[in-house]
């Protein structure tokens, strides 16, 4: 059974190597580290360089993350550096914070004008704002997205699936009535596994290991085997990121 752990934030977990390390006796085959700002792209960089191979490196700018003075110079970082990483991320949107929403959004028109030059695909946050994500990430013409974490509302999941993106499944599964309702709906060629480590999951910090709790929770509530669910997701990453065939 091989796993892709498709976002994680490598960069806030304090014992990275023993991490890694337990990620991969738990049979996880890759993990792609996401980056929320300037330091943790760095960050990100550096582990994707030691870890070759097992740390797939994304760059990004968190909408949590706006509020810093080297917004610019990240945005260099992440020009300069996207060709050689897999994917855009972790970017988005979150009006359930005070960042205001046009400000937000011209950040985010910024980043997917540089995913689409460069053809990556996009990891989205879209807390509260599926619809407006949604809508922007049409109007670049971006190909290839995942609304990581969905847990919005059904009709706006229809149009997200229709769109042919796709959306991530994490730990919280297991108790998000929300979060449950868009991962029963989503086909399971539109799903992706993740950890968001190191999130807190019912008071317990995570690690990429924890995919297999997530692997688990999508096994029980869709009626089918960890083992199909592993291949169809893995191959959904391969496809997505453009892994090579392992
Ligand atoms: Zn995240």
């Amino acid at each position: 059974m091989k796993l892709i752990d498709t976002h994680a934030h490598l960069d806030e977990i304090e014992d990275i190597q023993g991490a890694l390390t337990r990620a991969k006796e738990a049979g996880v085959w890759a993990i792609v580290g996401v980056g929320a700002d300037l330091t943790s792209n760095e960050k990100i960089l550096e582990l994707a360089n030691q870890y070759g191979g097992f740390v797939l490196p994304a760059l990004g700018l968190h909408p949590w993350r706006l509020n810093t003075d080297d917004l610019e110079a990240n945005f260099a970082l992440i020009e300069r550096n996207l060709p050689q990483c897999l994917a855009l991320g972790e970017v988005g949107l979150d009006f359930a914070i005070e960042t205001p929403r046009d400000k937000q959004e011209k950040i985010l028109r910024r980043l997917l004008a540089v995913a689409f030059r460069e053809q990556k695909p996009v990891l989205l946050h879209a807390r509260r704002a599926w619809g407006e994500a949604l809508a922007l990430l049409k109007s670049f013409k971006i190909e290839k997205a995942v609304l990581h974490w969905y847990s919005g509302p059904a009709d706006i999941l229809r149009e997200v699936l229709e769109s042919g993106y796709l959306i991530s499944a994490t730990p919280a599964v297991a108790y998000s009535e929300r979060h449950r309702e868009a991962i029963c709906l989503a086909p399971l060629r539109q799903l992706l596994l993740e950890t968001d480590a190191p999130e807190i999951y019912r008071g317990r910090p995570s690690e990429p290991k924890d995919l297999l709790l997530t692997l688990d929770s999508v096994s029980k509530l869709k009626n089918q085997e960890p083992e199909e669910i592993a291949r169809q997701t893995f191959a959904n990453a391969q496809d997505f990121f453009g892994l090579p065939l392992a």
